[in-house]
């Protein structure tokens, strides 16, 4: 199947898992992990920001789903997987 890649839109920086996002809660966790949802507040980042200079970012907010390279593949194959399970005639009426 497709790989899905994890870049910064704008820059090509590519987060390790080692990277930390900080929420305004001030939790800080793996942004990728719970895809820009804060687990300790349940804030949904709908953007996320590249690190900065000091993990080699250019430190640029962007969507969410901007960072997620070859996601239309992976969810085409995704849907394409779910058709083949649903045997089940589906009445109406
Ligand atoms: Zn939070
Ligand atoms: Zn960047």
């Amino acid at each position: 199947m497709a790989k899905v890649k994890i870049i910064c839109p704008k820059c090509d920086w590519e987060p390790r898992p080692s990277d930390l996002w900080s929420c305004s809660c001030g939790h800080a966790w793996h942004t990728f992990d719970t895809g820009g949802r804060c687990p300790s507040c349940n804030k949904q980042w709908d953007d996320t920001q590249c690190l900065g200079s000091s993990a080699g970012g250019c430190g640029k907010w962007s969507p969410h789903l901007e960072w997620y390279r070859n996601l239309d593949d992976w969810v085409k194959e995704e849907v394409e997987k779910v058709e083949v399970e649903i045997v089940e005639p589906v009445t109406v009426g």
